[in-house]
């Protein structure tokens, strides 16, 4: 299939370098010229603008964009992809924004003649490289049917959650859970290990126990506990505070639309707040039980 594929960052690069290994003709854009030629190394077409891309003959469009204001430029702008792009093109945004964002550039789609999904993911850039990424698919039945093909070169588990933005409404509910369960993780780790326990005796207990989340089984913020995770190599790589923050933002956001209380998430939005404020930012989310450290390094 002809596919312009916009956004070609940490995410977005080995995605559409796994579509170019299914056999897709890629015609890319960036603002970044070697995220670009990266991807004409490996077999794809370079655009010079948006709308060159939307004017080339590409039968589907995927964006894979930092946040909504990229992505309401993108498809909305005077020189953006709605103003270039013909009505039988299908469009697809990956990138993680706000539902209601995704609902109203949704609604200028369709409005144009273009069916479009969001289709938010999870698993992290190692997901992306390895082409097993989850796909949180907001949209249409049909037009998610006709997607999954495509999808299916980049993810594992591709999950049709609904109508426009029900994509994003499963992203912000599952990444808000994580931040909560990610910091409730932390607090249990440091009490049992400042009352004497051996951190990986502790994580075993809770990992047989009720207490057990991916937080503690998989992605253990305590350091030394699990080999594989960003604790163990000083909060390196993973899923970056600042980018968790955004979810959070994104989580209560979106609750305040609903009027819907989040109170944990709020919280967790305050503690990651205060946490990124002391220049964490680009640790690892699970740093965060730093913050029960005193300052002291785990
Ligand atoms: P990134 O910052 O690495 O990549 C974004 C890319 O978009 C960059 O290459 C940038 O140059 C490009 N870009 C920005 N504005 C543009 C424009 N107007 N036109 C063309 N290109 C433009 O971000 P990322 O880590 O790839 O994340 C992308 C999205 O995926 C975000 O919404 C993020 O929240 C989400 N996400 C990220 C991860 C992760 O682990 N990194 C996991 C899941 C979801």
């Amino acid at each position: 299939m002809k596919i312009g594929f916009l956004g070609l960052g940490n995410m977005g690069g080995p995605m559409a370098l796994n579509l170019v290994k299914a056999g897709h003709q890629l015609t890319v854009f960036d603002l970044s010229k070697p995220a670009v030629d990266q991807l004409v190394e490996a077999g794809a077409t370079a655009a010079d603008t948006i709308a060159a891309l939307a004017k080339s003959d590409v039968e589907l469009i995927i964006t894979m964009l930092p946040a909504a204001q990229h992505v309401k430029s993108v498809y909305l702008g005077d020189e953006g992809l709605l103003a270039h792009v013909s009505p039988k093109v299908r469009l697809i945004d990956s990138s993680t924004i706000d539902p209601m964002s995704a609902r109203e550039v949704e609604a200028a789609a369709s409005k144009h003649g273009n069916l479009m999904l969001d289709a938010p993911v999870s698993g992290g850039t190692g997901g992306a490289a390895a082409g097993t990424l989850t796909f949180m698919v907001g949209g249409e039945q049909a037009d998610f049917d006709a997607a999954l093909p495509v999808l299916q070169a980049m993810g594992k588990n591709i999950v049709h959650c609904g109508p426009a933005g029900n994509g994003q409404v499963a992203k912000v509910a599952n990444n808000m859970l994580l931040a909560i369960s990610m910091i409730g993780t932390a607090e249990a780790m440091n009490l049992g290990v400042s009352l004497g326990m051996d951190p990986k005796v502790l994580a075993g207990i809770i990992n047989t126990s009720s207490g057990r989340c991916w937080s503690s089984d998989t992605y253990n913020p305590y350091p030394g506990v699990m080999d594989s995770a960003p604790a163990s190599r000083g909060y390196s790589g993973g899923f970056g505070t600042d980018l968790m923050l955004k979810d959070l933002g994104l989580a209560t956001d979106a609750a305040k639309q609903a009027r819907q209380p989040v109170i944990l998430g709020a919280l967790a939005q305050q503690l990651y707040q205060t946490f990124s404020g002391q220049g964490n930012g680009a640790l690892d989310f699970s740093a965060i039980i730093k913050l029960y450290a005193g300052g002291k390094d785990e």
